[in-house]
């Protein structure tokens, strides 16, 4: 069975913080151990896990991947969003996620961020327990 968590993006560029959705996930589908495998099925957005302590962490990530990768630039697709698909091959569009009695191993400082690139737009991410 595949689940869905749905987010609401309010910026073009913006991370959102999904790990407590995710780890209620986890408890209502009474996975003790296990491999929670989150999917984006999105072309302009994508998912990360990193610091979720200090915000100014996901601000500098997100302000270098603008520089990086401009939103205005000589692109060939022409929909005006290539930055951001470039953003989600970059980021990548899913992660796996450790379960051990029952909770999401994760670091101390880590949080899993859904990472919109061409917002603000209703998401979703599919979740998969193995
Ligand atoms: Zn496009």
């Amino acid at each position: 069975m595949v689940r869905y968590i749905n987010v609401r993006s309010k910026s073009r560029t913006e991370f959102i913080d999904i790990t407590g959705m995710v780890q209620e996930a986890v408890k209502e589908e009474g996975v003790m151990k296990g491999i929670c495998y989150l999917y984006v099925p999105h072309t302009t957005a994508g998912i990360t896990i990193n610091e979720g302590a200090d915000p100014s962490v996901q601000r500098d990530i997100q302000n270098t991947l603008s520089k990086l990768i401009p939103h205005e630039m000589n692109y060939f697709h022409r929909e005006g969003n290539a930055d951001a698909h470039i953003k989600s091959t970059i980021v990548g569009t899913s992660v796996n996620v450790i379960i051990d009695e029952g909770r999401l191993l994760l670091g101390t400082w880590q949080a899993i961020f859904f990472c919109e690139f061409d917002g603000p737009r209703h998401r979703r991410i599919a979740v998969k327990f193995i």
